[in-house]
């Protein structure tokens, strides 16, 4: 057996005609997965990158079950982007000093709540809620009821609006009456403004916290980033509190704003209620995010369907260069084993969701298979003898005009370029190809 021949057969082997094609395709829907989620571009073409590089280098096509390490390589890819591990919080200092981050309407008074039930649940914890938002009397009371409901102190001072004043004055007070974690609320605007950013920065510099939160509303999906940005270079902040990830969005947010200023999330908010937080774990985002049930088992239905013997023989035709039509038609019937068109669309997340009530049947194969059958089999078995007279008559046989006969010539040409081409060069070339 020649070297060529040998390789090629060997990705077989491992489903390797269909499952390069999965590569690459799962690719794609796992780019568009991410764009749906709000990750930005840039994010998600890059971890697309990533992951191709990291399947060629593991020879992905060659292992038994390409498809499943393609999912599980997105996957812990995914996980690591958001850091990997669950970030804990640092309790050090006594008291422990959290500084709120963020704009107007992220959820910071909310999550000061949520933070101090969580953390009194923590026999050890007495936390004590301060609010440093000073230019709104109903600011103030919101902090005063969220404290209420779950039996937090709070402190205030109605009438001092300097929250520097106000921070320092509430953490002697928290010393001298034996609470040990300190939440300062804060206050935010609708957009950063430089007045905010000096405010905040002050306090910060005031009182030294042990951990500064940015809360970031996950519905704002792309301005989240630079928001995150903005707070990140006056603050340094520790960590990230996603908030509002109850409601439809995939909390790509999360992705775009780890990669940006490479701080962790810690908390999530996911509803209004007091218990409504839970410790971030990448995992289960990465999950979210994807859909990956969904692209699991789009991956699985393709490698299923795919019978390894005709894929042999196939093999076999195009080393003797001898792939026509007929094989063509064959390779569409086997697309179609696979399932409807609107059962695989809906498979692709994001995808499903928007094309639900679009029509896609199969009519898209009865036009080219009709063509095909229209055709002689010379004409099936080397294509190239089709003229300018063939086409027309190949064309009215089939109730199609000579345009469509171009286009599936056309798309048959590429075809077979791209058959001969995973021949020479194994996987690689043609995924490279594919993905230009
Ligand atoms: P702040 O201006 O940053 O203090 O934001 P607030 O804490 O006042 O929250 C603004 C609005 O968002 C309020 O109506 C909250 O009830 C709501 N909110 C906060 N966190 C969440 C969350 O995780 N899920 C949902 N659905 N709503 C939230
Ligand atoms: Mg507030």
């Amino acid at each position: 057996l020649s070297d060529k021949l040998d390789k090629a057969l060997h990705v077989l082997k491992g489903h390797g005609s269909i499952t390069e094609v999965n590569v690459a395709e799962t690719l794609k829907e796992v780019r568009r997965a991410l764009l749906d989620a709000d990750v930005n571009f840039k994010t998600a073409k890059e971890f697309t990158n990533t992951v191709k590089e990291k399947a060629l280098g593991q020879d992905v096509l060659t292992t038994l079950q390409p498809g499943q390490l393609m999912v599980k390589l997105v996957k812990d890819e995914l996980t690591q982007l958001m850091g990997g591990e669950t970030a804990g919080i640092n309790l050090s200092g006594a008291p422990t000093v959290i500084l709120m981050s963020g704009l107007q309407g992220s959820g910071k008074t909310t999550f000061s709540g949520k933070l101090a039930n969580f953390l009194k649940t923590k026999k050890t914890k007495k936390p004590l809620l301060v609010a440093c938002d000073v230019y709104r009397p109903a600011a103030i009371n919101q902090l005063h009821v969220v404290g209420d409901q779950i039996g937090v102190e709070v402190y205030s001072e109605p009438e001092n609006k300097n929250p520097v004043q106000i921070a320092q004055n509430a953490i002697e007070h928290a010393k001298t009456n034996g609470f040990n974690v300190v939440i300062v609320d804060t206050a935010g605007r609708l957009a950063i403004d430089e007045a905010m950013m000096t405010e905040i920065a002050n306090v910060h510099q005031a009182i030294h916290p042990q951990e500064t939160l940015f809360v970031v509303d996950a519905m704002t999906g792309q301005d989240a980033v630079n928001t995150a940005k903005a707070f990140n270079e006056r603050l340094n902040f520790d960590g990230v509190v996603l908030t509002k990830l109850d409601g439809d969005t995939r909390g790509g947010a999360a992705i775009s704003i780890k990669s940006v200023v490479n701080k962790p999330i810690k908390f999530i908010g996911t509803g209004e209620k007091m218990d409504a937080i839970d410790v971030f774990h990448p995992e289960r985002m990465a999950d979210r995010i994807l859909g990956m049930g969904d692209v699991v088992s789009l991956v699985e239905r393709a490698q299923e369907q795919f019978d390894e013997e005709e894929a042999r023989k196939l093999q076999k035709k195009i080393a003797k260069n001898q792939f026509g039509f007929d094989d063509f038609l064959n390779q569409i019937q086997q697309v179609k084993k696979m399932g409807s068109m609107k059962d695989l669309v809906g498979m692709i997340p994001g995808a499903g969701k928007a094309l639900k009530d679009v029509d896609i049947d199969d009519d898209a194969f009865k036009g080219i298979e009709a063509i095909i059958h229209s055709m002689t089999p010379t004409e099936r078995s080397q294509p190239s003898v089709i003229n300018g007279s063939r086409k027309k008559r190949i064309a009215k046989g089939s109730g199609t005009s000579v345009q469509q006969v171009n286009q599936l010539l056309k798309q048959f040409d590429q075809m077979s370029k791209m058959m001969k081409m995973m021949q020479g060069g194994g996987g690689r070339k043609m995924m490279q190809a594919m993905n230009k």
